[in-house]
């Protein structure tokens, strides 16, 4: 039998075989087209029982099996898993697609939202049935049919121009290239990048170092580089990359400004035919935040807090840079390389040092306990097939012994591993008529493997890390909801799904979480308190001014695609010059152009959506502080009561309720900016 096929209980990972794909992917596809045509073409009136019920059932099958496949495609990227998961790539999207467009089914849902069972359904079952209406409606199901072809038209030329706004970007990136010849200039950067550097001169057959415009290039020199016409030379090219500025090899097809009118254009007429005022209201449909006012007012509350921790960051830059560097004044390209200067100034502390603190062991153990601690359960290995020698697995266990959920563990980089760090499901909750269905999560990352036979020792940014992705998990596997549609992060609005990840991270700046996760990998000393004081200060360096910069952003994507005219006379640069009066304290050159290379926004689906970073960072380290909270009254974050309201008002509901209830029902009040303010160390001004 093919294992791809066998739904009775975890992925088979030691029997599936890319052979399996097609064969499984191609029934299963089948399977979902009779059953959704038998569906539409049901004449009785539809009901979550011969309806809803049905439909999800018969995708499910689909999406387990199609996870695994791609799951294995990311962690085993070999050619012949490649090949299976690209074979069958465009027919799953295809079906998905005709699934997001079939009338049949968008009728039928509507009717039972409106019709008499729908108050009868649980909360789970009528959230599901509001999140398909609202996603046909806003992928244009109700329109009258004389406007669906142009609705289609704008659809499929915003796809063009996002794709091209992207290959313009990464055309102009790629065309400027850099060459030191005089190795004087190099001082102040990092041997790696300089070996980087001199590898890259010599595969074009030049002598000296070669630079670029990539990160892994481009950002040393900003940061490193004593050099200050070196590190301007970089910095105008970066700064008015995929504009009509073409400096050395640019090319004017490689303009990202027209496409940007275009694509505001296109916006604002599809939110106009959607029956929206501006795109940014269609955006907030299925997010947390309400209105346009709503998030602005956020912005502005956040950036009027920061704005004096900036100033005083930026005074203290100035100053710093005037009396131990000589720069009377501070231009863009001196800003990074003066910070980096202060910051080594006041925090030195070796990273390295810390990483020896940190063996996986202590590690793995710590975060454990949190989790343990706060929720009052027990994490214990357990069996099942792997797809690397490298993968453990584990179980979350109540402590009356019954099963919560399961996950797999793969830590180390390898190879054939995609890069990053990520949470995925394997199997969600839901209730089956022979019982539950636990939900089981893989927890993916690509920290360094133990060489010889030392455990591995991670960096702090890797701790945090893991624990970000077991925030996620927890979501995962805690969840109580019995529908699949909205059961763990499923249906969670996304400027509310790194809630549980953000929130904890937090307890890695814990001083009584770190002190018993840490061990020296030698000696097994305990981390020594005043390097961790000195982490958490190198924390909170410039955030009053990484925090404006964020805020400008944002407030920028949200004024342009609500109040903003791309017909009228005011440029997208004289929006931007406005935001900048208004929020920055630090002013980069006029002649910048970074609007034709914000592809978040442009390219990459965050249009009037880039608030949901800060937005998610509020909720979570407000949810955090009533661990904070209750830990002056029992002297620990490890509140066990607190852990358990977190479960049931945040984790346990997943997607069947609004973020902001959920929110409101754990903390008791509504979301406050003053736990992140205060988390960055932007208190007593
Ligand atoms: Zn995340």
């Amino acid at each position: 039998m093919n294992p791809l096929l066998d739904f009775s209980g975890l992925p088979r990972f030691d029997a599936v075989r890319p052979e399996h794909v097609t064969p499984a992917i191609t029934e299963l596809l089948s399977r979902c087209r009779t059953t959704v045509e038998r569906l539409a073409a049901d004449t009785a009136a539809p009901s979550w029982d011969n309806f809803s019920a049905p439909l999800n059932d018969e995708i499910e099958f689909l999406s387990r099996a199609w996870g695994i496949v791609g799951h294995l495609h990311s962690v085993n990227d070999v050619p012949e898993w490649r090949e299976a998961y690209n074979q069958n790539l465009p027919e799953v999207t295809r079906f998905y697609s005709e699934l997001g467009q079939n009338l049949d089914l968008f009728r039928k849902s509507k009717a039972i939202q409106s019709g008499p069972e729908y108050p009868t359904l649980s909360q789970a079952r009528r959230a599901i049935l509001d999140h398909e209406v609202r996603d046909f409606k806003l992928s244009g199901a109700e329109l009258p049919e004389e406007q669906k072809p142009r609705f289609q038209e704008i659809q499929e030329r915003l796809a063009a121009l996002s794709a091209k706004f992207s290959e313009n970007l990464l055309d102009a990136t790629n065309a400027f290239s850099h060459l030191v010849t005089d190795e004087a200039q190099l001082a102040g950067l990092p041997e790696d990048v300089k070996e980087a550097a001199a590898e890259k001169a010599k595969k074009d057959g030049r002598e000296g170092w070669k630079f670029t415009l990539h990160a892994p290039s481009y950002l040393p020199v900003m940061q490193y580089a004593e050099d200050r016409d070196f590190r301007e030379t970089l910095y105008r090219a970066y700064a008015t990359r995929a504009s009509e500025i073409l400096g050395t090899n640019g090319r004017l097809e490689w303009d990202n400004s027209p496409l940007m009118v275009e694509i505001l254009k296109l916006k604002s007429e599809e939110a106009r035919l959607l029956g929206y005022g501006c795109y940014a209201e269609v955006s907030l449909v299925p997010k947390m935040a309400d209105t346009p006012e709503q998030v602005a007012g956020f912005l502005k509350e956040l950036g009027a807090k920061a704005r004096p921790f900036a100033e005083k960051d930026l005074a203290e830059l100035r100053a710093f840079a005037a009396a131990e560097l000589g720069l009377e004044k501070l231009e863009s390209w001196d800003t990074p390389w003066a910070s980096e200067k202060l910051r080594q100034s006041r925090y030195a502390f070796s990273e390295q040092e810390v990483k020896e603190y940190l063996p996986e062991p202590k590690v793995l153990a710590g975060l454990f306990r949190v989790i343990e601690s706060l929720f009052s359960v027990r994490i214990a290995p357990d069996m099942a097939p792997v797809w690397h020698p490298d993968v453990r697995f584990f179980k979350v266990v109540k402590q009356d012994g019954s099963l919560v959920g399961q996950f797999y563990l793969d830590l180390y980089a390898r190879e054939t591993k995609r890069g990053g760090a990520w949470m995925d499901e394997a199997m969600a909750r839901r209730t089956l008529p022979g019982g539950i269905q636990t939900p089981v999560a893989y927890l993916n990352c690509n920290f360094p493997a133990p060489v010889g036979d030392k455990p591995a020792t991670f960096s702090h940014d890797d701790v945090i890390t893991l624990f970000h992705e077991c925030g996620h998990g927890l979501h995962h596997l805690l969840t109580e909801v019995d529908e699949l549609g909205v059961s763990g992060i499923h249906g969670v609005e996304w400027d509310a799904v790194e809630l549980p990840s953000q929130f904890l991270e937090n307890f890695c700046w814990e001083w009584d979480v770190v002190k018993d996760m840490t061990g020296h990998v030698d000696t097994g000393a305990p981390l020594p308190r005043e390097l961790f004081g000195k982490m958490l200060s190198a924390k909170n360096f410039q955030s009053g001014l990484m925090m404006l910069r964020q805020i400008e952003f944002s407030l920028f994507d949200l004024l342009l695609h609500w109040q903003y005219d791309a017909n009228g006379q005011k440029t997208v640069l004289d929006l931007l010059e406005e935001v900048r009066d208004e929020v920055a304290v630090l002013r980069p050159p006029a002649w910048g152009r970074f609007p034709q290379s914000f592809s978040h926004i442009f390219a990459g689906g965050y249009s009037a959506g880039y608030f949901s970073y800060k937005w998610a960072e509020v909720l979570s380290a407000d949810a955090y502080s009533r661990f904070e909270e209750a830990s002056l009254t029992n002297g620990s974050v490890l509140d066990a009561e607190t852990g358990r309201s977190f479960w049931q008002e945040i984790l346990a509901v997943g997607g069947s309720r609004p973020a902001l209830d959920s929110f409101k029902a754990f903390r008791g009040r509504e979301p406050s900016v003053d736990a992140l303010l205060r988390h960055n160390g932007m208190v007593g001004a």
